[in-house]
């Protein structure tokens, strides 16, 4: 159905969003709330599947996203983490409050689905957009669902995951090839674990410049996983087996499913915007680059996204109004992914003895009383900062540089 009719221009609809991941469905569901006509097409049969994520999602930035999940949607709630350094020293970060839950990935993305829906938006599934073309100082897309269609939108929103594939093609920034990291997770069941904590492992010899996770989701089931910068599935197959704790903790565990996909590790994308065009999500780089979590940054960020575009379409739309966007994500989370992104490079950067030290040293320096009171699972820039403004704390991390690995 035709949508709004600004200066003499007809469009298919006010806002076209491509992909119905987080990112996506959360910008739409905000164009949609103010009473705007807007469309999401995914390429595939069912939002949500296939899956590629651990599910673990903090209280906080869940809170900060306004979402109350259904009961059946959350698998587990956890309330802290274990860091094991390569040798095995243990640090545990723990807070009095239930720090994240565990979601199942394919019911959290279907419910935002159903919630946007619920709002006005309309989602169409098993379509894929092709192409943008442009057309003077905007832009049509190639569908293809059943038949290839053109449709044409006051505004786009790319969220189309870490591919890039549309925005590359718009000359948009693209997230680095060396800053993509294959992953690789099971979902086990009869493992020994503890059921409300979250184990991280470093090391190179396990996962050479990021972790291995086990994540339980209950009933002595959970998601173990690894990425890195090479063969995830290899070595997450070789930790199962070989890996002092790994091991012990998998043994008789059995294997239900698994899943592959990309962990972001790098900065965001310098520029978000183009014409009439927003980029969100994975394809933006709104990512942890600590954990490369990205479902809450960039659940965040694309609302603002959803809003801009919603402002921007009131009177007709203005691409300037559009580029509002670049000062407005910046503002909220420019400077706590750069604060990530050089903590996670000077994580990697470490031999394992480094990495030991760091982690051994721990409690001695403050490092654990620091993020009990401040961390943040998402905000993790203002603890970064406060670490380094410790004298203690600088001085473990010259003395961990003495590791600083030889082989990068
Ligand atoms: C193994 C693993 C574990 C992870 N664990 C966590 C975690 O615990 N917590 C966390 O916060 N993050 C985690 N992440 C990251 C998280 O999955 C992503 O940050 C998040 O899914 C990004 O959301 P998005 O909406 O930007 O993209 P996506 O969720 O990737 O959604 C993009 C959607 O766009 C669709 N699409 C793409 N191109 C087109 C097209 N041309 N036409 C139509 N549709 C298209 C895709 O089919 C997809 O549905 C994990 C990632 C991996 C790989």
């Amino acid at each position: 159905m035709p949508s709004h009719d600004f200066m003499g221009t007809t469009m298919d609809h006010d806002a076209i969003v491509i992909g119905a991941g987080p990112a996506g469905l959360l910008a739409a569901t905000e164009i949609a709330k103010r009473g705007l006509d807007v469309l999401v097409l995914e390429e595939h049969e069912r939002v949500g599947e296939p899956d590629h994520c651990a599910g673990l999602l903090s209280t906080s930035g869940l809170e900060q996203l306004g979402l109350s999940l259904p009961e059946d949607i959350i698998q587990n709630t956890v309330s802290g983490a274990r860091i094991i350094s390569p040798s095995g020293h243990a640090i545990m970060i723990e807070r009095a409050r239930r720090e994240a839950l565990v979601v199942d990935r394919r019911r959290f993305d279907a419910w935002l689905a159903t919630r946007a829906e619920n709002l006005g938006a309309k989602i169409t599934t098993k379509t894929k957009v092709r192409e943008f073309i442009s057309k003077g100082l905007t832009h049509k897309i190639r569908v293809q669902g059943e038949n290839t269609t053109d449709l044409e939108a006051y505004a786009y929103v790319i969220a189309e995951g870490n591919r890039c594939r549309l925005s590359g093609s718009l000359g948009i920034p693209t997230i680095e090839k060396s800053n993509k990291y294959p992953a690789f997770q099971y979902e086990v069941s009869n493992v020994d674990i503890d059921e409300d904590i979250v184990e991280m492992f470093y090391g190179r010899n396990i996962a050479p410049g990021f972790f291995a996770w086990i994540i339980p989701i209950g009933e002595r089931r959970a998601r173990i996983g690894l990425a890195c910068k090479n063969k995830s599935r290899l070595r997450l197959d070789a930790a199962m087996q070989h890996h002092k704790i790994i091991a012990e903790r998998m043994k008789g565990a059995k294997i239900d499913r698994s899943m592959g996909g990309v962990v972001i590790v790098g900065l965001p994308i310098p520029r978000m915007t183009y014409r009439n065009i927003i980029v969100v999500g994975d394809t933006a780089g709104i990512v942890k680059a600590t954990t490369g979590g990205g479902v809450i940054l960039g659940g965040i960020t694309s609302r603002v996204a959803g809003r801009t575009i919603a402002e921007a379409l009131a009177p007709g739309i203005k691409a300037s109004q559009i580029q509002q966007y670049e000062k407005r994500w910046r503002s909220l989370v420019l400077d706590e992914l750069r604060m990530m992104y050089f903590a996670q490079k000077a994580i990697s950067s470490l031999s394992d003895k480094g990495l030991d030290s760091i982690i051994r040293d721990a409690g001695e320096y403050g490092l654990l009383d620091t993020i009990r009171r401040d961390g943040d699972m998402d905000l993790q820039g203002r603890v970064i900062k406060k670490l380094l403004g410790n004298p203690q704390m600088l001085l473990a991390g010259i003395r961990a540089i003495r590791y600083i690995n030889p082989f990068l």
